[in-house]
């Protein structure tokens, strides 16, 4: 059987939070010999199980489970780690002759594990970025001086009159990019819009999927799906969630490093939804606190919760559909193809049918013949809607949202050489990695350090003032 897939493939299963995703995971492995990789970005810390929604060691019938509560709470954990961690896993279990099944809620995970980085992603993904490999083209000192006395605003017109597409690009004020674009011009002959077009057409040949994959999109719709978060939420808190909230905080007091600046939810174990909306009812319960004032900071937190695990819920399905679906089109006229379908899990009592079932029946044929799968709009009406939604491939560089990080740009007076410095990530995918790039936060130390201390300095400043009227 020269198509089997047993030994290359590899299954993914995403969606929601709360849709059932471990449990389908589990359900499939039973059914196909598999071994469940954890692509959730909080369960992969030790402990905590409450808040992070881990699935208990009875629930997983004997199913091994790879990366999931192995890191200690106080360390952080980079994609890039997951992204080894993962890769060797599925080399272990296809070693078995077992199927690795990787799942879980944190999309660039999923993405990490699944696409290699274009051999061309340097020019692709981030076309400004001063390494990338234009011929002759340095981000040289030299050329910034040629016009350093042009204004933003002149240089940002220059562009617009020789390459308007990167002009569309690029913010006015965006001077370091805008010269770029210019430099790009003036030392290959050709508009820094091509280039990136051209690389991107390239990279539409490149075979950028690791693994023939199978991808579940759990799926339940909103309305319902709402009411199911809501009533977790409550669970969550009779099982016990205070407790570990309360033993969060204590656990990450002491380590500024790892934390962060205080009221700073963006990295490890604080990310967990829960930590900062209860934060004002934990720490009103070691005060002194009235009964009444405690019941309603504490209904606060139950809707804040509500409200932010919902906002979590959104943002998941924005990405399978804006993201994730494109990207697994984008492989169909390859030889490598991610083949995504949607299981319907809104009512769960059809569970057994319209997603255990069919999961199971999909990802058999997928092992023993790939070619023979059925079309994924033809399963269901909702399957057929999803899938007729999305786009055909991804976006080009040239269309993603630009995002701008306030923490790493300098101003003139901040940047050593004078010149501002404007940090811009394209696409939301690049923007939540820069988040959590150690450059980044060492910005975030940098610039919390210097606020302490224009704080302190000033107390200082007004307490010797007021010894010396004492004199
Ligand atoms: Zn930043």
């Amino acid at each position: 059987m020269a198509t089997s897939l047993i030994q290359r493939g590899l299954i993914a299963i995403t969606g929601t939070t709360g849709v059932g995703k471990s449990q389908l995971a589990i359900e499939l492995a039973r059914a196909v010999n598999g071994e469940v990789i954890n692509a959730d970005a909080l369960q992969v810390y030790k402990g905590y199980d409450i808040i992070t929604n881990k699935v208990s060691s009875e629930e997983m019938l004997g199913v091994p489970h790879h990366l999931l509560g192995f890191v200690e709470p106080n360390r952080e954990y980079t994609v890039q780690e997951f992204e080894q961690d993962a890769l060797r896993k599925i080399s272990e279990i296809h070693q078995r002759n077992r199927v690795p099944i990787l799942v879980g809620g944190t999309n660039y995970y999923i993405q990490s594990v699944m696409f290699r980085k274009s051999l061309i992603s340097t020019t692709s993904r981030d076309p400004c970025s001063p390494d990338v490999a234009l011929p002759g083209v340095a981000g040289s000192r030299e050329f910034e001086q040629q016009y350093s006395a042009k204004s933003d605003q002149d240089l940002w017109e220059e562009l617009r009159a020789v390459d308007p597409v990167m002009a569309e690009n690029w913010h006015a004020n965006n001077r370091r990019k805008v010269l770029r674009s210019l430099e790009v011009l003036a030392a290959t002959g050709r508009p820094h819009s091509e280039w990136i077009r051209e690389s991107e057409a390239a990279r539409e040949k490149e075979e950028v999927l690791r693994f023939p994959t199978l991808v579940f999109w759990l799926y339940a719709d909103p309305p319902t799906l709402d009411k199911r978060l809501f009533e977790r939420v409550d669970k969550m808190i009779e099982r016990g969630m205070f407790g570990e909230l309360s033993q969060l905080g204590k656990d990450l007091t002491d380590q500024t490093a790892f934390a962060g600046p205080s009221g700073d939810f963006s990295a490890g174990l604080k990310q967990a939804i829960g930590f900062r909306e209860f934060g004002p009812y934990l720490a009103a319960k070691s005060t002194s606190t009235t009964d009444e004032d405690l019941e309603l900071l504490r209904q606060q937190g139950i809707e804040d919760m509500k409200l932010s695990t919902r906002r979590y819920a959104k943002r998941q399905i924005a990405w399978i559909r804006n993201k994730l679906l494109p990207e697994c089109n984008g492989t169909l006229s390859k030889s490598v193809k991610a083949r995504p379908y949607v299981l319907d899990a809104t009512d769960l009592n059809t569970w057994d049918s319209l997603v255990k079932a069919q999961g199971v029946d999909i990802a058999k044929q997928f092992i023993d013949d790939e070619q023979r799968l059925p079309d994924a709009a033809t399963i269901s009406e909702i399957a057929a809607k999803l899938l007729a939604d999305a786009k055909e491939k991804p976006n080009s560089v040239l269309a993603w949202k630009r995002f701008h990080c306030p923490i790493c740009s300098k101003t003139p007076e901040e940047a050593r050489d004078g010149v501002a410095y404007e940090v811009w990530l394209n696409g939301q995918d690049e923007y939540n990695q820069h988040l959590q790039s150690r450059q980044h936060r060492k910005n975030r130390t940098y610039r919390k350090r210097l606020a302490e201390r224009n704080s302190s300095s000033l107390a200082n400043a007004k307490g010797s003032s007021e010894s010396e009227n004492d004199d």
